[in-house]
């Protein structure tokens, strides 16, 4: 009886720590780790202990007879994880560090952003006693993605906020709520305050479609944060009057936003979706979501979870055109793709989620496409037309696989297009990457350019400094990077000048910003939103206006 990790793993690593056998892999120094969408445990070694359920952050560790039939295909995917060759996945190893328990006394460090980078970097920091943190959060609520990003039907994800130590009440650690540098405050002015500076913003620009009549298409990132109550984007509306959506890309976030869109609304009901889109969702006349990638059933980039979540529902019908798998199966014997064990499990369960007949009960569908290139939008009265070109996968110069057009064109029309292709580092004052994705670093420390040097006391973590890449608890292993960085710096003396005292700093903000909230201020909104859920047997019920969370605060 093997305990088996499942789809809500947040990849935090906390279980590998207390493993007395070492049987949960990828590790944090394992190539791959930071792209892992969950980490598994090799069913052949795990001796039962139990010792990683209880560190498990989002409750994703069972035995496997405690396991749902739901969940019984991740004992499947983890012995298919064990089954290859795994020797070049142990072979490199790019994160962990150990880093010291003790530093000189007087260390004070910036970090901006209330997410999980910058979460779990002053959970780092607060280890080291005598470190005082100023977090810094252009919202008014913490946790970033974990409360605007992650679905509201995945609840279980969102418990990893826990291990966050914005609320601990630990006097080392001052939280600003509703503070924005470059707004409020100047990076100038923070470096007066601090020894060193922790970016943690996450990338928050969005990709949008380079294609005639691109701008036609909504951003899927917006539509997220709108249904997740984000107060920047609380007032917007998306045209949910037609019965087609059509969303571009296959990740997660396309997943998501399908699933979302196809759901129940008494089922979405009983979760934390804001108010406002609950309502809009409950008028929608969308009945069917059309799921667009360019590649093969194999390289679609929505993880196993994701799918299995979809597979699950009962209120939505999944869909596959009988067509694109053919091309699909045709190309790869054609090239002879060779398919790892996992990408095999990936693919098995497209499979099956495909195979079985038309579900009578869901009122909604999602339809997943392969293989298709949008190539143009044009508006069509109140609707838009897509025309995409057929795409083949063939073999690359590097070995890898490539999506060519083989000249076939298909259109569609739909109400609404979403794209969902993907984020780029929008790092005001940080030289950012050529690819855009994230920042110029070293370990953590960034870069005044591309091979240029080290910025002093200027460093990055999560997103901005890996690209948009991993789950939640890959931002633990990056940001012991960062933070050992940081530290190896200010032992070194690097870090050392004259600050200006904390009570200026406190004068300032006040000045600047008084609508800013203290991790008290936000306690109380908790509590509020929780209350207000409760009596509506909802976990809880969003604040999505800053006039009524800045009340509920005080
Ligand atoms: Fe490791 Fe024990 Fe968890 Fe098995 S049950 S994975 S041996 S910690």
């Amino acid at each position: 009886m093997p305990y088996v990790i499942t789809g809500g793993c947040c990849a935090d690593a906390s279980c590998i720590d207390v493993c007395p056998v070492d049987c949960i892999h990828p590790t944090p120094s394992e190539r791959g780790f930071l792209d892992a969408d969950m980490l598994f445990i090799d069913p052949d070694s795990c001796i039962e202990c139990g010792a990683c359920r209880p560190e498990c952050p989002v409750d994703a560790i069972s035995p496997d007879h405690e396991l749902s039939p739901g969940l019984l295909p991740y004992l499947s995917l983890a012995r298919a994880h064990f089954s290859g060759d795994r020797t070049a996945d142990a072979a490199a190893g790019p994160v962990a560090a150990d880093l010291p328990s003790t530093v000189r006394p007087g260390l004070r460090v910036a970090v901006v952003g209330a997410g999980a980078a910058g979460g779990y970097a002053a959970r780092e920091l607060l280890k080291i006693p005598g470190v005082q943190i100023d977090v810094y959060e252009r919202n008014l609520t913490p946790h970033g993605l974990v409360r605007f990003g992650i679905a509201p039907d995945h609840p279980q994800t969102k418990l990893v906020e826990a291990v966050f130590p914005f609320t601990t009440g630990n006097p080392n650690l001052r939280l600003h709520l509703g503070v924005e540098v470059g707004r409020h405050i100047t990076h100038a002015e923070l470096m007066s305050f601090h020894h060193a500076v922790i970016y943690a913003a996450g990338a928050d620009g969005e990709n949008r479609l380079q294609i005639p009549g691109g701008d036609l298409a909504e951003c899927a990132g917006e539509f997220v944060a709108w249904y997740n109550g984000d107060p920047r984007v609380a007032d917007r509306s998306f045209d949910l009057t037609h019965e087609r959506v059509i969303v571009i890309g296959n990740g997660n976030v396309a997943l998501d936003v399908a699933r979302i869109l196809t759901s129940d609304v008494d089922r979405l009901a009983r979760t934390d979706i804001a108010d406002q889109a609950l309502a809009a969702l409950g008028r929608s006349n969308v009945r069917e979501v059309v799921v667009v990638g360019r590649r093969g059933v194999a390289d679609a980039a929505y993880s196993y979870s994701e799918m299995l979540a979809l597979q699950d529902r009962d209120d939505i019908e999944v869909v596959f055109d009988a067509s694109d798998l053919a091309r699909d199966d045709e190309q790869r014997t054609a090239i002879d793709a060779p398919s790892a064990p996992l990408l095999k499990e990936k693919v098995a369960l497209t499979r099956r989620v495909a195979g079985p007949p038309a579900n009578e009960r869901a009122r909604r569908r999602v339809v997943l496409r392969y293989l298709l290139s949008p190539t143009r939008i044009s508006r069509l009265g109140s609707e838009v037309q897509m025309d995409f070109a057929e795409n083949a996968m063939v073999g690359s110069d590097s070995g890898g696989l490539r999506a060519v057009a083989t000249g076939t064109h298909q259109q569609l029309r739909a109400g609404l297009v979403l794209s969902a292709i993907g984020f780029r580092a929008d790092a005001a004052d940080l030289p950012v990457a050529p690819s855009g994705r994230s920042v110029l670093h070293r370990a953590g420390r960034v870069l005044t350019g591309v091979d240029g040097e080290v910025l002093p006391a200027v460093y990055v973590t999560g997103w901005l400094k890996r690209g948009p890449r991993g789950v939640v608890g890959s931002n633990k292993a990056c940001a012991i990077e960062t933070v050992g960085s940081l530290l190896e710096d200010y032992q070194a003396g690097t870090l050392t000048r004259d600050l200006r005292p904390s009570t200026e700093l406190e004068a300032l903000l006040s000045e600047r910003q008084p609508d800013r909230l203290d991790a008290a201020g936000w306690l109380r909104v908790d509590a509020l939103e929780r209350r207000n859920g409760r009596s509506a047997g909802r976990p809880r019920r969003k604040l999505t206006s800053l006039a009524e969370i800045v009340e509920a605060a005080r």
